[in-house]
């Protein structure tokens, strides 16, 4: 999900323990502060949970600044995070190395307080702020869920972990029914009104926090269920369903439920097992959003007002097959 964070946290990694303190002390006022002894200790504390700056010791044994520098900038999920260099060389070789490896700013040894926290607290401040623009790059501003944009990220991010870990990835489009009677018959604002309330429902179903909702169109809703397998797919789509209906939002245009608005939910799920490995290219996420639609087609066409389930089968390519039956397999 879209995180708005309150406190901002800080890494400081340092392979010499009194710097770590040092800075420990300066900078205990301005967020969390985590601490990594090493270049490799860091990226993995990253990876867990990613921080809000990194203050990064340049020289340091194993992965050096440098190293762990270009790495935050080659993972997708750390290269926006600020780095501030620290080091005792005050040459500008030096800088400008640090400066073009993607550093945003470098202080020098011995560390003078004052300086370190104003560099520190000036960084925070651009973070946050480009955090908001981020965040509202990816937002649907009529009903809060991610827009288009952001799912068409999430979908392509999910798919490429579902095939390295070799799990499942379940996906729901969810239609408002009859939605163009209802904008005649109440007019575009109450629809409007119809659009934020529905997705306030589908969002009260996502409720783990891997779950997404966006928007992914007009009056359509995607929602993306990692770690999800068909029974878990098949189980939210008629919860889905069921929470619109339940909202019991009047909408006397449609025959359906005793003119309630309803929604139509396509479900599919794709399993990453076996696909993409040895050298062979997984299919592309497109294809489990055109099986989806597929899937919301037939939930239309069977009468609206309920949740429809197609398995996505990927045809293996003979190398990724034997891979993935495994050399004892029959
Ligand atoms: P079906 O049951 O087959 O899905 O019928 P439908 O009327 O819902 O589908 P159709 O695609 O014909 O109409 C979708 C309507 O959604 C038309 C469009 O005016 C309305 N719509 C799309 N975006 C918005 C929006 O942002 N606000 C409002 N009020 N209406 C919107
Ligand atoms: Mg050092
Ligand atoms: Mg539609
Ligand atoms: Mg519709």
């Amino acid at each position: 999900m879209l995180q708005n964070q309150a406190v901002s946290s800080i890494l400081i990694v340092d392979d010499d323990p009194g710097t770590v303190q040092m800075l420990g002390k300066m900078l205990s006022p301005l967020g969390e502060l985590r601490f990594a002894l090493s270049g490799q200790e860091a990226l993995n504390l990253a990876r867990a949970m990613p921080p809000d700056l990194v203050v990064l010791d340049a020289e340091m044994p194993g992965l050096n600044g440098f190293e762990v520098c270009q790495q935050f900038k080659r993972d997708r999920d750390l290269a926006h995070i600020p780095l501030i260099f620290v080091t005792s060389h005050s040459d500008t070789a030096m800088e400008v190395a640090g400066l073009s490896a993607g550093a945003v700013d470098f202080i020098s040894k011995p560390l003078n307080p004052p300086l370190v926290i104003a560099r520190v607290r000036m960084q925070l401040r651009l973070k946050y702020l480009t955090d908001g623009l981020r965040r509202a790059a990816l937002t649907d501003s009529l009903t809060g869920v991610g827009n288009r944009r952001r799912f068409d990220e999430q979908v392509e991010k999910e798919w490429m972990r579902a095939v390295r870990i070799g799990e499942s990835l379940s996906l729901l489009m969810i239609d408002i029914d009859y939605f163009k009677r209802y904008n005649d018959r109440y007019g575009h604002l109450a629809g409007d009104g119809c659009l934020r309330k529905v997705a306030e429902a589908i969002s009260s179903v996502a409720r783990r926090p891997a779950d997404e909702v966006s928007r992914f169109g007009g009056e359509e809703f995607a929602m993306l269920l990692p770690h999800t397998d068909e029974a878990g797919a098949r189980h939210i789509a008629a919860h889905v369903a069921q929470a619109v209906q339940d909202l019991q939002l009047a909408h006397e245009a449609s025959p359906l439920c005793g003119g309630v608005v309803t929604v139509s939910v396509g479900a599919t799920t794709a399993n990453g097992t076996g696909v993409g490995g040895n050298d062979s290219q997984p299919p592309p996420a497109s294809d489990i959003v055109a099986r989806c639609d597929e899937a919301l087609y037939e939930a239309k066409h069977a009468g609206r007002a309920q949740s429809a389930f197609l398995p996505l089968v990927f045809e293996l390519e003979a190398g990724a097959q034997a891979a993935a039956k495994g050399p004892f397999d029959a």
